[in-house]
């Protein structure tokens, strides 16, 4: 796939927080589809899919805002399975990280039609991985993993064709470090493979992505859920749930340049840009500069 075409999802209908609804636009600003173009891609912007308004309503049985987020991942689906089947390289613009359900949902069906093995890299804070009972809040931004993994209902579960999704090791985490005590527990019982912060500061960066994209072969598509709180808010604070402790700008381009020299990317997620709590859209352009990285750009012509 030679052709990128970016997809905005506008809304934060799955996060307390309200602002990323603001992201795609924010990026945009920041010239994502000219920065990519400069190196040579060719890049179509497809305009934002559409869904309900944010009703800003309380959980009901552990779930705030269902009806609604499932609306918008079917049209989210909608769009990243269509630009796949079109040859291009769908990069959504979130939003809000529920919304990785109705993508990664479109990724995998894609993947199952195709006969290719799926890998997606989750780049995150927080893994994601909450069910109705064990969420504090509600928020189903908290949840995406475990719904992809088939647990939750069917509305958001079976948004691809098919629950589960994705097997737990079709899927690594990377850079969390916010789990709450029963998700903790689910992560154990689904044994998801988690590359933690305290994993990262043991093995660093390098040995951390060799082992994360370990098993890779022609046949694999690469999806990368890059949630922007995975970084430090330290160089990164327009995120609306930022956790102290993460990935250095230095750790950041590293990880995304060697996922750029397995030349397996096929898919990407940019979500939970929050420009309600960024400061004169720097994390937007520092974002710009690392999924610059992850398509190819580097300092120097390696062999
Ligand atoms: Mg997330
Ligand atoms: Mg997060």
């Amino acid at each position: 796939m030679n052709h990128i075409r970016l997809i905005g999802a506008p809304t934060d209908i799955g996060a307390s927080r309200r602002g990323a609804s603001m992201g795609p636009e924010a990026l945009r600003v920041a010239n994502l589809q000219q920065a990519l173009q400069l190196h040579g891609l060719q890049v179509s912007d497809g305009g934002d899919v559409v869904g309900p308004a944010n009703p800003q309503q309380e959980p009901v049985d552990g779930w705030r805002h269902l009806q609604q987020v499932a609306q918008w991942n079917r049209s989210v689906h909608a769009a990243v399975y269509g630009s796949l089947q079109q040859g291009q390289l769908p990069v959504l613009l979130g939003g809000d990280h529920a919304l990785a359900i109705g993508s990664i949902g479109a990724v995998a069906q894609y993947c199952r039609e195709q006969g290719k093995k799926l890998l997606v890299l989750w780049l995150d804070a927080h893994a994601d991985a909450n069910t109705h009972t064990s969420t504090p809040t509600g928020n189903i931004h908290g949840m995406p993993v475990t719904c992809l993994l088939g647990i939750g209902p069917e509305v958001l579960t079976g948004i691809g064709g098919q629950s589960p999704a994705l097997a737990p090791a079709a899927m690594r985490q990377i850079g969390i470090r916010s789990v709450d005590r029963e998700e903790k527990q689910q992560l154990r019982e689904l044994g998801l493979q988690v590359f933690d912060m305290r994993h990262i500061d043991e093995y660093g960066m390098r040995v951390t992505m060799e082992q994360a994209l370990a098993g890779m072969d022609a046949q694999t598509h690469l999806h990368v859920s890059f949630d922007i709180d995975f970084l430090d808010p330290a160089v990164a604070p327009g995120v609306g749930t930022a956790v102290p402790g993460g990935p250095t700008y230095r750790e950041t381009q590293l990880c995304m340049e060697m996922i750029a020299d397995t030349a397996r990317l096929a898919s990407l997620d940019i979500m939970e840009l929050n420009p309600a709590c960024d400061v004169r859209n720097q994390t937007a352009e520092l974002v710009v500069e690392l999924v610059e990285s992850l398509f190819g750009k580097s300092t120097l012509i390696r062999l």
